[in-house]
């Protein structure tokens, strides 16, 4: 007999996931060509040449044994040296190896955190719509999610319900920008405004409250869009960074955790972080993909194909009448479903062969997100149904 726990997780599993696999079914049906799968954030655009050429030289010139050997918990000191010379010359910041953890990804790193930080009961606060995995993630720490309900004119956060959510026991906010699924980027109005609040409530309460900067789409931003960098806002800043999105490598799961020396109780939060990495099984980052990592600091995928996915389908959609905002990051599109059932209306979708995932999946009832994140022409062949659909509901 499974746990309690996992239980539940079975019955309520990832709806993201569960539609990628219809997609996969549906095409097994109707043919790949046919099928319109905008529900995984699955890059569409390869990795920069950069990736394969350095995973070559590296197998090619480098000792095996330290290739593919165990190493300190939290990463090669060099590639975490290397990353943070990097985010200190963009940003402007100071960090050393010491603040950099690597990690499985975005996900191990989060879970890295919450082992780190959270007593069960800890209060994690999230803005509504999010990433709906925090869920599983806190809970696995017996952390609570306290959800702050989605602003729908803009989908910054609403920052009156906020002030009003953090209590003594809030360990953590999560701060997700560019957001998935809204692909809008949190203002530095907005963030000046939220570090203010915490550092209030810190007061208040005489807690120590930490911003965790989920951030795997900071590279995906259009019309040069600024991504302010949180840890310059608010001292209590652990930053969650990940090569999902930015070079297209979901699959290699890796990632890193900025630690910065400000944040309260520093060493032992580092010391727990190094632990957590390891005693959660994940031990360390992957080696080889750690060591690329350190040759494509600069490398990008091309963001201009999925500025040109953007630019199609938010203008033919709205044209079409469907509402929605335009985003200005990640790769994907939250719209008003037509009706009000956002799961309704992903299955009438789904008659038409497009894959959607309905807002509830990310505490916003009432919308669906579209994954923009695949061939240009395949959002071309969906259009016409994409119109059929709203055509029939009005
Ligand atoms: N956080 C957000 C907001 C995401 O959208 C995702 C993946 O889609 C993750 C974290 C996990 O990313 P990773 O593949 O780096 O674990």
């Amino acid at each position: 007999m499974i746990s309690k726990k996992m239980q539940a997780q079975v019955q309520s599993s990832s709806i993201i996931r569960a539609m990628f696999e219809e997609g996969k079914r549906l095409a097994g049906i109707h043919g790949a060509e046919n099928v319109f799968d905008f529900s995984i954030g699955n890059p569409s655009v390869e990795a920069p040449d950069e990736v394969k050429k350095a995973i070559v030289d590296i197998v090619n010139s480098e000792d095996a044994m330290s290739i593919h050997g165990y190493m300190n918990n939290s990463g090669y000191e060099d590639v975490r040296e290397a990353i943070a010379k990097s985010i200190n010359k963009k940003f402007g910041t100071a960090f050393n190896h010491k603040n950099i953890l690597m990690t499985v990804g975005a996900a191990g790193g989060l879970n890295v955190v919450f082992k780190t930080l959270l007593n069960p009961g800890d209060e994690v606060v999230v803005f509504a719509p999010f990433f709906g995995e925090y869920r599983a993630y806190a809970d696995n720490f017996d952390g609570k999610l306290v959800i702050v309900s989605p602003n729908t004119v803009d989908f910054q956060p609403n920052l009156e319900e906020f002030k009003g959510k953090i209590t003594p026991n809030t360990k953590a906010v999560i701060v997700n920008s560019p957001n998935n699924p809204t692909g809008v980027i949190y203002s530095e109005e907005t963030i000046v405004k939220l570090a203010k609040i915490l550092e209030e409530k810190q007061k208040e309460f005489g807690t120590d409250i930490y911003i965790i900067s989920d951030e795997p789409y900071r590279e995906l931003a259009y019309d040069n869009a600024q991504v302010p960098y949180l840890t310059k806002y608010y001292a209590n800043t652990i930053v969650g960074y990940s090569y999902s999105k930015s070079l297209s490598l979901p699959g290699e799961r890796i990632g890193y955790l900025v630690i910065p020396s400000e944040v309260a109780d520093f060493e032992n939060v580092v010391a727990a972080a190094n632990i957590a990495n390891r005693i959660l099984g994940f031990v360390n980052a992957p080696s080889l993909i750690q060591k690329v990592i350190a040759r494509c600091l600069d490398a990008e995928v091309d963001v201009e194909a999925y500025n040109k996915n953007r630019e199609l389908l938010y203008n033919n959609l709205s044209s079409y009448g469907y509402e929605c905002i335009k985003p200005e990051g990640a790769f994907y599109l939250f719209v008003k479903a037509p009706i009000e059932d956002d799961k309704e209306f992903c299955a009438k979708a789904k008659d038409k062969n497009i894959l959607l995932v309905p807002g509830s999946a990310f505490g916003c009832p009432g919308y669906v997100r579209i994954a923009y994140c695949v061939a240009y022409k395949t959002i071309e062949r969906a259009l016409p149904s994409f119109k059929a659909l709203i055509d029939e509901l009005k």
